[in-house]
């Protein structure tokens, strides 16, 4: 892992600019971690993907974390704070790969299924699925290498793009399967309203989270920029390479910090 410069990070914003936070978040992470491929980084199980967004995210603005959501009871707004050691469920993989994510199996309602964990190529091809239904379907067409039915001794070769209808309990078990073995992909917060005391769970996504984190460094650092560059006749790529903490101390001699 590489610390991404200003210029970088805002450079990668730009290009990826008008691109699904998926998508986006794979050219960050390409950008920030030159030990993996795009190929690997895309072929990383989606807990793998979002351990390293958060490690990610650690380096860029650090490990708290600050949200808003509103009681589905009450609808009152409830401000969240929490670290990213809360949420950390599985190490970053040492060393990329190649081979994907490793094979599963599960036997259940007479049949035997090999499958493998969802990756980014995945969810971009189920990106445009239009119900939950659907998209659970093609994401399972992708992801199981094999069905055998083991009705008494025949054992049957099932193609599961045909006519075959996989059964809901075993759609179910294989997901409830894929779920458990990469738990940082499904982070549930518990949380409580301060006004009426209700309690329920609400999912953390870390690549809409932290691209839209993104998205406003952006923005603040082009307004900087523009103020600055317009106060003192200085250029962009000057105004970048500054630190923070010089970048605000002229802001504020300018009476806007
Ligand atoms: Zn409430």
């Amino acid at each position: 892992m590489r610390n991404l410069s200003a210029t970088e990070l805002l450079t990668v914003w730009e290009k990826t600019y008008s691109q699904l936070p998926m998508q986006q978040a794979i050219d960050v992470l390409v950008a920030a971690f030159p030990e993996y491929t795009a190929e690997q980084i895309m072929q990383l199980s989606i807990g793998q993907r979002d351990a390293l967004l958060l490690l990610l995210r650690e380096r860029l603005f650090g490990t708290q974390l600050n949200s808003v959501v509103a009681c589905p009871q009450c609808q009152q707004r409830v401000e969240l704070a929490f670290n990213t050691s809360d949420i950390k469920t599985q190490p970053v993989l040492a060393v990329a790969d190649d081979s994907g994510t490793p094979p599963m199996s599960l036997t259940l309602a007479g049949y035997e299924v090999n499958f493998r964990l969802p990756n980014s190529m995945d969810l971009l091809s189920i990106a445009i699925c239009t119900g939950a239904g659907q998209a659970r379907m093609q994401l399972l067409n992708r992801c199981i290498h094999s069905i055998t039915g083991t009705a008494g001794n025949n054992v049957e070769s099932v193609n599961l793009n045909g006519d075959f209808q996989l059964p809901e309990s075993l759609q179910e078990a294989i997901t409830k399967c894929m779920a458990e073995a990469d738990p940082q992909a499904n982070i549930q917060l518990a949380l409580t309203c301060p006004d009426c005391s209700h309690a329920w769970s609400a999912a953390f996504d870390i690549v809409t989270y932290l691209m839209e984190e993104i998205h406003r460094w952006a923005k603040l650092m082009l307004r900087e920029i523009h103020t600055l560059a317009r106060a003192y006749g200085w250029c962009e790529t000057d105004i970048l390479a500054m630190t923070t903490v010089r970048r605000r101390a002229y802001l504020e001699l300018l009476g806007l910090g």
